[in-house]
């Protein structure tokens, strides 16, 4: 088996409707990646979670680790739509980072409270456990996964995933401003895109072009053009880029696909309902 990924969603900021938005999806960022020993890993909790609950929902119940990048509302928002949550045969640990404003449990039981929910998280049947990620790393089954901060305003995480199981791996770096790096940033990310082998796959928050990127400095997220950098000098191939800006329509992001892929061919957007395998 292979390591397999599903994309809920990897729009920006926030949801975008319309039949403008059709061949990217409007949904914000949720991705479900499967382990080559069936482990269930989710990234981040955008309104792209409602599609991963559709996929989730014929296979086995049991446990889900969902893994957070950080807490702005375009990553946490799909928790409170996850009928799965109000299901007692399965079992969702929220993992994340800490940052000066609080970590995981803090920001979940808020939002799956009132005022913002009318049901709160201790009503759902379903077992929830939160856990801080720990430094140097955790496993869910078969996958390994370590963190690295990322400039981004209030803190974020990127992780690698690798598969023991079929020797796959991953890097999900969403959201990022890489032009507000320190030599210390970088060389960290680096060595998580590196080490031990340039990872199979980068999927990385390109929210702008070069030239927008200029305009919106200290927002948090990177250009097309810095992700394609980065992925030449960790010497990956195979590059998937995302945090589409809401207002980018399929036309705007067909045009940007182009362009990245003349930059690079092993570069594409992620398209909401995909699934694609990595590595191998
Ligand atoms: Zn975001
Ligand atoms: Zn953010």
């Amino acid at each position: 088996m292979n390591l397999r990924l599903f994309i809920g969603g990897m729009r920006g900021s926030r949801p975008a409707i319309g039949s403008g938005f059709d061949e990217f999806g409007g949904d914000t960022t949720s991705l479900l990646l499967v382990g080559s020993r069936d482990e269930r890993l989710i990234l981040d909790a955008g309104t792209g979670l409602r599609t991963i609950a559709d996929e989730l929902a014929p296979m086995e119940p049991g446990e889900v680790t969902i893994l957070f990048s950080h807490y702005h509302l375009d990553h946490l928002v799909g928790l409170v739509m996850n009928p799965l949550f109000y299901r007692s045969e399965w079992s969702f640990r929220f993992v994340g980072p800490t940052f000066a404003d609080g970590g995981v449990r803090e920001a979940i039981t808020k939002l799956l409270a009132q005022p913002y929910w009318p049901i709160s998280w201790k009503q759902m049947t379903a077992k929830l456990e939160f856990a801080k990620f720990p430094v140097g790393g955790i496993a869910v089954g078969g996958l390994r996964i370590r963190e690295c901060p990322v400039p981004h305003p209030g803190g974020s995480f990127a992780y690698r995933v690798d598969d023991a199981g079929c020797g796959a791996s991953m890097v999900f770096a969403t959201d990022i401003e890489w032009k507000q790096r320190t030599p210390a940033n970088e060389a960290a990310f680096l060595a998580l895109c590196r080490e031990p082998s340039p990872a199979d796959l980068l999927v990385i928050d390109a929210h702008f072009g070069d030239v927008d990127q200029k305009a919106f400095a200290g927002w948090g997220h990177s250009s097309r053009e810095d992700c394609l950098a980065i992925a030449a000098k960790a010497g990956i191939g195979r590059v998937l880029l995302g945090h589409h800006a809401p207002e980018a329509d399929d036309e705007k992001l067909q045009a940007a696909e182009r362009q990245a892929k003349q930059l690079s061919p092993g570069a594409s957007l992620a398209r909401a309902g995909q699934w694609l395998t990595v590595g191998g």
